[in-house]
């Protein structure tokens, strides 16, 4: 069976109208995949749903085309949908646009870093279907320029994504907010039981679409591996890397902020093609970097786990984890970056001597083995001098350690040690008292 497509069915037997049906298909999609030949049939009659599916199998168009198939042209703010980043507010509505290019329905992107002002005259004209991140949408709901009485269907985007980063109360109140009678669909790649009970409070009886057969939440096609290194020596091996590797397009995770900068500036230094995407940046600049990347024109992004969710883009053949996260999920949508529509894509991660459990935690998670690749051309780097010096210094104390150990071990006096050793069971001599466990007494015949 075919992991991502449905092969036996097609646009038109999931209940779509002619004109979406023909855009997809512009679109170049033949078959539907399989959580949209599930989610799409029974979002166009109205049923709240609770949908999972892996990285990378068409999750916006399953949530995207049930919005565009329910609402009509004469509906301003029918259509909500939420999601975490500005990034994927951007490229949802986007793709949504490309597939009701032929409806006549307006969408709009609101995100946080626009200009209000701006962003107001946009919505002023009424749009049909709001693509949002929550902190935004409710601003604009406060200042009376987005209302929620008409929202037909509401959509959360990422759910998983939306709590890990602190969205929950955000979420509540604008689900909250939404009195009257609509339709309710979430989507994401993992399901918690937070998430569930999300559902059950805010969805009217929920069909559960959530896949029993998740044990295996990375797509196959991503080819997993790890390197060793000490945590010093990541900038040089990063570079041995990407010379050996000669990805196409390279995506690097980093943990923080300073590390995504002093990465992309050693890659910088070394004549890479890089750019940096973290929350810190300004939003003109996020936008600059995200269309470099979407139209394949850098090799190399560095980035925070802002681009480890949703972002779609092809050919990206490479996904390095210059730091393992400590949370296996971030694990697992990072790496969803690569082999997307069913493409092949590596993914490689650092992992640091004290990182094994958390490499185990990813394994466990994914169901799969990250094997070992080991560069042999690639020469350990030399540790630096500061790291030398402390590397230096436990070693003597390792060493004092030791020598006052065994000073303070019982010793026999030489003539003792001498003494006839046929008189020691087996003709060993003891060089020590006798164990703990003995209570450091040896045993006398009264008992
Ligand atoms: P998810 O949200 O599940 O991670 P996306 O919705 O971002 O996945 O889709 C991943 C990629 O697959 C996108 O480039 C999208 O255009 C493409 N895609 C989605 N559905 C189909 C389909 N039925 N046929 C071909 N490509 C598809
Ligand atoms: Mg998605």
């Amino acid at each position: 069976m075919n992991e991502i497509f449905d092969s036996q069915t097609t646009f038109k037997d999931l209940g779509l109208s002619d004109e979406i049906c023909r855009a997809v298909e512009d679109c170049g999609f033949e078959h539907p995949t399989h959580i949209q030949s599930k989610l799409i049939p029974e979002a166009v009659k109205g049923h709240d749903i609770l949908g999972q599916s892996k990285t990378g199998t068409g999750k916006t168009a399953a949530f995207g085309l049930p919005i565009l198939q329910r609402v009509e042209k004469n509906e301003p703010f029918a259509g909500l949908a939420l999601v975490p980043t500005r990034e994927l507010a951007i490229q949802v509505a986007r793709e949504m646009e490309k597939f009701g290019a032929k409806t006549g329905l307006s969408i709009l992107p609101v995100y946080g870093g626009q200009k209000i002002t701006v962003q107001a005259r946009k919505l002023e004209r009424k749009p049909n279907i709001i693509i949002c991140t929550p902190g935004r949408v409710m601003d604009m709901n406060n200042r009376g320029l987005l209302p929620y009485n008409k929202v037909k269907i509401a959509v959360l985007d990422e759910v998983d994504r939306m709590l890990d980063i602190g969205f929950r109360e955000d979420i509540r109140r604008i689900l909250g907010s939404i009195k009257h009678k609509h339709q309710t669909v979430f989507v994401s790649a993992t399901i918690s039981p937070e998430i569930e009970k999300l559902a059950r409070q805010y969805m009217n009886k929920p069909m559960d679409l959530t896949a029993n057969d998740a044990k295996q939440l990375t797509v196959s096609q991503v080819e997993q591996s790890y390197v060793a290194v000490e945590p010093w020596d990541k900038r040089r091996l990063l570079r041995f890397l990407l010379k050996k590797e000669k990805p196409e397009l390279t995506l690097i995770f980093c943990r923080t902020k300073m590390t995504v900068d002093r990465v992309a500036e050693d890659l910088k230094r070394n004549g890479k093609d890089v750019e940096s995407l973290h929350a810190d940046m300004h939003q003109g600049k996020r936008n600059s970097v995200m269309k470099r990347l979407r139209e394949g024109n850098v090799d190399v992004i560095v980035a925070s786990d802002l681009a480890a969710r949703g972002i779609d883009v092809d050919n990206i053949n490479l996904v390095v984890n210059y730091d393992l996260p400590e949370d296996p999920d971030i694990y697992v949508h990072r790496i969803g970056r690569t082999a997307r529509r069913g493409r092949d894509g590596k993914a490689i991660a650092f992992v640091t001597p004290e990182q094994g459990p958390l490499l185990s935690k990813v394994e466990q998670l994914t169901n799969v083995e990250v094997t070992q690749v080991a560069y042999d051309d690639c020469e350990p780097g030399k540790p630096p001098e500061k790291i030398r010096q402390a590397r230096a210094k436990e070693q003597a104390a390792a060493d004092q350690h030791r020598e006052k150990k065994s000073r303070s071990k019982i010793q026999l006096p030489d003539a003792e040690a001498q003494q006839d050793t046929s008189k020691f069971p087996g003709g060993i001599v003891p060089v020590s008292g006798p164990k703990k466990r003995l209570g450091g007494r040896l045993r006398t015949r009264r008992s």
